[in-house]
């Protein structure tokens, strides 16, 4: 499900029409920097007698940016698991249980404590499946989904691999990182959204209401590498997720759209009160159908939408 058509023109793929776009190897550049400031601020806390911790702390508040590497492969999986189980990685089917196990294992070695939650759906059993980071507050949890199914018709690499991959992404920048947050950091991949929202809402209606109150923000990504979307359609309510969001797209001229809730698993939160966020790239001609593959996504968008995550997460991580 998506909240709003985007139509597009076709475009070369920059992935095999030449070299690198000079912001992907910007972004590289600016990965570098930041390890070396990251560094620096450990040595001026040792020289000034500010103690280690607080300055690692203010190096834990600059957030790592990831080039199409750190991405494009997750999707390349999700292909490869798509073309072996019949085309697609819809609800009840061999190919979502292998992307589920897929992100899962990726997961677990990244040091993340993951669980399975299961739901049954038109007689299919399926999961959703949870990350959370150990350490920062119980009491204030910052929670970031993408639904991980397909459609039936289609592998879903960009409705909804996109997503699922700039989560998971930024779930090991989490851990690359050592990121020690405020909040409490937990992740989830939604089985069941594209027949109706189902295993997020499964989730939400399994969860004890003092579980509830301790979400402080959901952030949606559905969509996020459309090819000629040329904008970021950002979710209006929680206003700290939307000014963040919306601050980092500005902050590089990259136009907006702000949309209210809907179209995907943050209804499902939304619905119990929860205070949302996230974006999307907006549909195309290939979403739900078989064209929907690893082409389909563009690098350079998937990248910038991750980064997006990255910096969001980050930033509301550190905010109590
Ligand atoms: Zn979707």
């Amino acid at each position: 499900m998506h909240p709003i058509s985007t139509p597009g023109r076709p475009t070369a793929d920059p992935r095999t029409s030449g070299p690198r776009t000079p912001r992907l190897r910007a972004s590289s550049r600016l990965r570098r920097t930041t390890a070396a400031l990251g560094l620096n601020a450990v040595l001026v806390g040792v020289l000034v007698g500010v103690p280690a911790a607080a300055a690692e702390r203010r190096a834990d508040l600059t957030p790592p940016v990831v080039t199409a590497d750190e991405v494009m492969p997750h999707l390349d999986v999700l292909q490869r698991i798509a073309d072996r189980s019949g085309g697609n990685r819809a609800h009840g089917t061999r190919g979502y249980r292998d992307s589920v196990a897929y992100v899962k294992a990726v997961l677990d070695r990244a040091g993340f404590r993951t669980t399975l939650h299961r739901f049954t759906h038109d007689g299919a059993t399926s999961y959703n499946l949870l990350a959370d980071w150990p350490g920062g507050d119980p009491e204030h949890v910052v929670f970031a989904g993408a639904h991980l199914d397909s459609v039936a018709d289609g592998p879903g690499i960009n409705d909804n691999g996109s997503g699922s991959a700039a989560l998971l992404a930024t779930a090991l920048e989490v851990s690359k990182a050592g990121l020690r947050p405020d909040r409490h950091l937990r992740f989830a991949w939604w089985g069941a959204e594209e027949v109706g929202l189902v295993g997020s809402s499964a989730y939400v209606r399994d969860l004890p209401a003092a579980e509830r109150e301790r979400i402080d923000v959901y952030l949606n990504v559905d969509m996020a590498g459309t090819r000629n979307s040329g904008r970021w359609l950002v979710v209006h309510d929680d206003t700290a997720a939307a000014e963040a969001f919306e601050g980092y797209f500005a902050a590089r001229n990259l136009p907006t759209i702000g949309i209210g809730i809907g179209g995907s698993d943050h209804v499902s939160f939304g619905d119990v009160g929860i205070p949302v966020g996230g974006f999307a790239t907006g549909i195309d001609e290939c979403t739900h159908a078989a064209c929907d593959r690893v082409e389909n996504v563009d690098p350079q968008t998937e990248t910038i939408s991750t980064n997006a995550v990255i910096s969001t997460v980050w930033q509301l991580a550190a905010r109590r």
